[in-house]
């Protein structure tokens, strides 16, 4: 029996070990298979404070899980695939079938970036496909981009990109988008921002690096292949939260709805990170929501048993 079990490993997760295991916690964080979080694909972190020249992402996180492991926190490196929130104390099961008991629970399962799903985008992930402009942008200096998308996110990466690169070309599925008009008509007063209306990418082209793209445009049918050097895909987020359905209250866009501060529809389960944050999305906020988890389930514990 735990007194705090953290789901997630990325920063959220881990900076709420670092908090938990220091007010003498002893926390267990269940940091999935893939652990660290999105940091991990990032080249480098530059607007982490703390880090004057920037830090390579799995670094940062890297550093954030053994001052977490200093104070006493115990890793299991397996996914949560379900939970029991109905009765106390909590349950947690892993995929080979684990299964963990605790008096609360925090849960950072992040988000994950939607993807594509078409050839060559897993291949030249991190080779000129990314998912995170402010993360990867920088590489990109006086190069050509085409951002993938229409909603605020493509057209605030656009914006961001186009201060680095020589040129970005917005590619989007329809001929009106769904971002903001503030944002729409930044984008399309900017000199070196371009548009691509009614048109998907059927295929990411490249050896080693992202050399162009394969085009189609969905009303005329026609395909066309595009140089560039970069492929930034910014078609929204999917929180990971969906062994949670039906245990926490979620948004209909499937983030966890917080009840009094950090703490979900369930007293005892408190969640940090993406996983309810669809708006601020950095590693700085991530780890901030992750200490104020701790704190909050530390004072709870606390009135649970004076
Ligand atoms: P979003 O609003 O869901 O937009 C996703 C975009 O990607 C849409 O234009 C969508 O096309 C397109 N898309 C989705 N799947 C696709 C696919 N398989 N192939 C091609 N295109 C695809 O996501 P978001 O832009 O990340 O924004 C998420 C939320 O955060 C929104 O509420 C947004 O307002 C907010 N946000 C706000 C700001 C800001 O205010 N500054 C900045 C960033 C995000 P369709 O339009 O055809 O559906």
């Amino acid at each position: 029996m735990r007194d705090i079990l953290i789901i997630g490993g990325g920063p959220a997760g881990l900076t709420a070990a670092i908090y938990s295991a220091r007010a003498n916690r002893a926390p267990l964080v269940l940091e999935g298979v893939a652990a660290g979080g999105q940091p991990m694909l990032a080249h480098l972190v530059e607007n982490y404070p703390g880090f004057a020249d920037g830090i390579r992402g799995p670094e940062l996180v890297g550093a954030m899980r053994r001052q977490a492991e200093r104070f006493g926190t115990e890793f299991v490196s397996e996914d949560a695939t379900s939970v029991d929130f109905s009765l106390r104390p909590f349950t947690v099961t892993t995929g080979s079938g684990q299964r963990f008991e605790a008096r609360s629970v925090i849960v950072a399962a992040g988000a994950s970036p939607k993807m594509l799903g078409v050839p060559g985008e897993s291949r030249l992930l991190g080779l000129g496909v990314s998912t995170c402009a402010t993360c990867d942008g920088f590489f990109f200096r006086k190069r050509t981009v085409v951002v993938v998308g229409g909603g605020d996110t493509a057209l605030e990466d656009a914006l961001y990109l186009a201060e680095i690169a020589q040129a970005v070309t917005v590619v989007h599925r329809r001929d009106e988008l769904r971002a903001s008009k503030i944002l729409a008509n930044r984008a399309a007063r900017h000199p070196k921002i371009s548009f691509v209306w009614d048109s998907v990418v059927e295929e990411i082209l490249g050896g080693d690096r992202v050399t162009g793209l394969r085009l189609v445009n969905l009303k005329t049918s026609q395909r066309t292949e595009r140089p560039t050097d970069g492929v930034f895909l910014a078609i929204g987020h999917s929180p990971n939260t969906r062994i949670f359905a039906g245990q926490l209250d979620l948004t209909e866009a499937g983030y966890i709805r917080l009840r009094e501060r950090s703490m979900t529809s369930v007293a005892g389960v408190f969640a940090a990170g993406d996983a309810h944050d669809g708006t601020y999305r950095q590693t700085v906020t991530a780890a901030g929501f992750g200490a104020m988890a701790a704190i909050d389930a530390d004072r709870w514990l606390r009135e649970q048993r004076p």
